[in-house]
């Protein structure tokens, strides 16, 4: 926090109006100290920690808040508005405290102060394990499995180079490949932008723009030419990045069919998560959604009106642990399994608290794998280290993520260049789709 900033008011300092304090007694004395965000970006993507220290010597908790293309708005809404609430109380009553946060603000559940509320939510939980002395996978009644099996991402300029990349990951130990190729145009999504001498529709106004039909006729026959690869040996995925209309998401997924996708992921975007039923229910093709779900609330829906076999929600951007569980135990109760979102924009710890939820839940599906870089491991001493695909939480007492901050000040965040990638999302006629 700037000085500016923390001269402007007393963010810091405890509320201590009348009838501020819980109405009933906390069970010790001890009390939440401080509550601060610190920002880092050791892989380039700026991550958001929020750590909340207590009257305890040693004793503090780690969360995540990552909302990477807009992280000084969490970080404010963490240090300025949340702190306040927070210190001078007892850190085991999560449930209470999530909610004080969550009313106080009485507008909710957008991307901002549910990844604020995340922050603190992963930290208190991360305490609740210190003081136990137990993973908070223990916590939660224990595992239900041994390891959550994870997919990573394969991608070329071409099907060939897709397919080699796959066939390298295999080789690796995953059994389950997301495959993504290049379209000619700026805008295919997890692929180098490629631009032809004429791109796809030369004369339009944009002509390198993100070509719908191409990408129709052209994802059925990446999965064709990775399946002449690598067989049946391997599960595949493909994300379709939230840019089609149900219909053309129909359209996708019979033409796929005959490949046995394990799922087709974000196939409409949040605007028209209501057609998902429609989507669902003309293809046999499993679907799906939730990436971009804000809130926990508008994520159960997805699960109780039928639009998905899997929800995959980023669990920072739902708010964290306390509304990520509840969703799972509905997913579970409907039949949906889970798939929880987890690239270089989850952090460490939420990628700790990910896997807490897969060997927890009996609604586990699959796991969205990352692979971090020596230079996050450096910062966040303890980032789990995927064997074979397989990923397991620590046994260690809470997340067992550590935090290097003087470590995680030699990465700087700067701007997130999603703006950038975003503005160039466009077809050929020069519109922006939704990137
Ligand atoms: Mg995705």
């Amino acid at each position: 926090m700037s000085p500016a900033r923390l001269a402007a008011g007393s963010p810091a300092e405890p509320d201590t109006t009348p009838g501020f304090a819980a109405p009933w007694p906390a069970r010790d004395g001890l009390r939440i100290t401080g509550v601060r965000s610190i920002v880092t970006a050791p892989e380039g993507i700026p991550l958001v920690v929020v750590r909340v220290d207590t009257s305890e010597p040693g004793l503090f908790g780690l969360g995540c808040a990552t909302f990477t293309q807009r992280w000084h708005a969490v970080a404010a809404y963490v240090d300025e508005h949340l702190a306040r609430l927070l210190i001078g109380r007892y850190p085991g009553d999560i449930e209470d405290l999530i909610r004080l946060c969550r009313f106080s603000g009485y507008w909710r559940d957008g991307a901002v102060d549910n990844n604020a509320l995340s922050g603190i939510d992963l930290a208190l939980w991360d305490i609740a394990g210190k003081r136990a002395g137990m993973p908070v996978a223990e916590l939660l009644g224990g595992r239900v499995r041994a390891a959550a099996d994870t997919y990573l991402h394969a991608s070329g300029r071409t099907f060939a180079e897709t397919a080699a990349h796959a066939e390298e990951l295999r080789e690796a130990g995953w059994r389950n490949i997301r495959i993504q190729v290049s379209q000619p145009g700026r805008g295919g999504y997890g692929a180098a932008a490629l631009e032809s001498p004429l791109g796809t529709r030369a004369g339009a106004p944009n002509p390198h723009g993100w070509d719908v039909a191409h990408y129709l006729r052209q994802t059925p026959q990446l999965f064709r030419a990775v399946r002449d690869v690598l067989g049946d040996s391997v599960e595949l995925l493909h994300d379709v990045h939230s840019r089609l209309t149900p219909k053309q998401a129909v359209m996708l997924a019979r033409s796929v069919e005959e490949f046995a996708p394990y799922f087709l992921e974000d196939v409409l975007a949040p605007e028209h998560w209501d057609r998902l039923p429609e989507v669902r229910a003309a293809s046999p093709v499993p679907i799906a959604v939730g990436e971009l779900a804000t809130s926990a609330t508008a994520a159960t829906r997805m699960v109780t009106q039928g639009g998905v076999d899997f929800i995959r929600c980023h669990i920072s951007t739902i708010g964290g642990l306390t509304p990520a569980r509840k969703l799972a135990a509905v997913a579970e109760a409907h039949g949906v399994q889970t798939a929880w979102h987890s690239p270089g924009d989850a952090s460490p710890i939420a990628a700790a608290a990910n896997a807490t939820l897969d060997v927890t839940s009996p609604a586990f599906g699959i796991q969205e794998a990352h692979v971090f870089s020596d230079a996050a491991r450096e910062v966040f001493p303890g980032t789990l280290t995927i064997e074979g695909g397989w990923i397991t939480p620590s046994d260690a007492p809470g997340w067992g993520i550590g935090f290097d901050e003087a470590a995680a000040a030699r990465f700087p965040p700067s701007l997130s260049l999603h703006d950038v990638w975003a503005a160039s999302v466009r077809g050929p006629d020069g519109g922006l789709i939704a990137p």
